[in-house]
């Protein structure tokens, strides 16, 4: 984890009131993003605030302290980068790069769907990025359109390192989003890197089709039809992608591609990635399909409008009942 620059070029610790927060650019359950400008600098940044006594009202403690501790870790182009946190009373606070292009679900969205060659430029750019996660052990679990976020030239940084977590084996937690979850972790069977495999068939199948293979109105409908399994593939599908989708929704995780013995190699090697030059990927050397527009580097036209909170909302209260929780942070 690098510190922002000051002016002197001194390491400080940092408070909410060096900042100003501009703009709110997502929420979460628990908190919400805002575009914030550094006073010292004028450099604009992400600020991810999140209000303590909801961290633990919702069981969330265990999950907050790994997200800080596995994005300090990692550094990686695919990534975005948390350049430091800080906490007060009443929130933690979490500095990162700002990515300016917003998020993959909007352009998706206002798209309909995605050509055969933009999707597999995204998903190959992806495919780098879990297998860096996994060569530490690092299992993502929220893999979806929402947490994938395109920077100025449109490289994919991924977000939202929640439910990330590092394991060397499996993990009993029920966490994701319906739609993205193996059938595994319905069947609270235990779960490890594989869950991250079956997720990017999913998410290959959204961003072909413009939605995901498995859906209802509740979760309960969507997790009967994951593990009933039957795929409906539009007819416009590339065969190709559509073999790959299959073998990554392989219910039976020791079956799954991406989780035999050559791992990833197994998936990059698969028919779809053909003329794939996957050092120059990760050099971000390929040119992105979808180049954000953007005028400044404090520009959010890319991002939703949310409603604000009030700064009676936003108020830091004295007394702090969970310092101990969040030592780390
Ligand atoms: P999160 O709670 O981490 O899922 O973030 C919620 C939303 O905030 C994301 O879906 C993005 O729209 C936005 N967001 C998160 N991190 C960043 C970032 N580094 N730069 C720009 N927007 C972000």
């Amino acid at each position: 984890m690098s510190e922002i620059p000051n002016r002197n070029g001194a390491k400080l610790g940092y408070k909410l009131s060096d900042f100003e927060l501009l703009k709110t650019l997502g929420t979460g359950t628990f908190g919400r993003v805002y575009l914030t400008r550094f006073k010292g600098t004028e450099q604009y940044y992400a600020m991810k605030v999140l209000k303590k006594a909801e961290v633990v009202r919702l069981k969330q403690v265990e999950h907050i302290n790994s997200e800080k501790t596995i994005l300090s870790e990692i550094n990686f182009p695919f990534i975005v980068n948390l350049l430091c946190t800080f906490q007060d009373e009443t929130n933690l606070y979490m500095l990162l790069e700002y990515v300016v292009g917003g998020e993959l679900f909007s352009h998706l969205r206002k798209a309909g769907r995605f050509s055969n060659d933009m999707t597999r430029f995204y998903t190959a750019e992806i495919i780098l990025a879990i297998e860096y996660m996994h060569s530490l052990d690092i299992i993502y679990r929220d893999l979806k359109p929402e947490n994938l976020l395109l920077d100025d030239k449109g490289h994919i940084k991924i977000t939202d390192f929640g439910f990330a977590k590092k394991v060397e084996d499996r993990t009993w937690t029920l966490c994701g989003t319906p739609e993205y979850l193996a059938p595994e972790i319905i069947q609270s069977k235990g779960h490890g890197k594989a869950v991250d495999w079956w997720a990017l068939g999913i998410l290959i199948f959204e961003m072909l089709a413009g939605y995901p293979p498995f859906f209802d109105d509740n979760p309960f409908g969507i997790y009967e039809k994951i593990l009933a399994g039957k795929i409906v593939f539009p007819s416009h599908f590339d065969p190709s992608a559509k073999d790959l989708i299959k073998k990554l929704l392989t219910a039976d995780r020791t079956k799954r591609l991406g989780n035999l013995k050559a791992g990833s190699d197994d998936i990059k090697k698969h028919k779809w990635f053909r003329g794939v030059e996957w050092q120059v990927l990760l050099n971000r050397a390929i040119r992105a399909p979808i180049v954000p527009v953007c005028s400044h580097p404090g520009d959010t036209r890319n991002f939703d409008n949310y409603p604000e909170v009030s700064e009676e909302e936003q108020r830091i209260v004295g007394v702090d009942p969970y310092k101990h929780l969040f030592k780390d942070f």
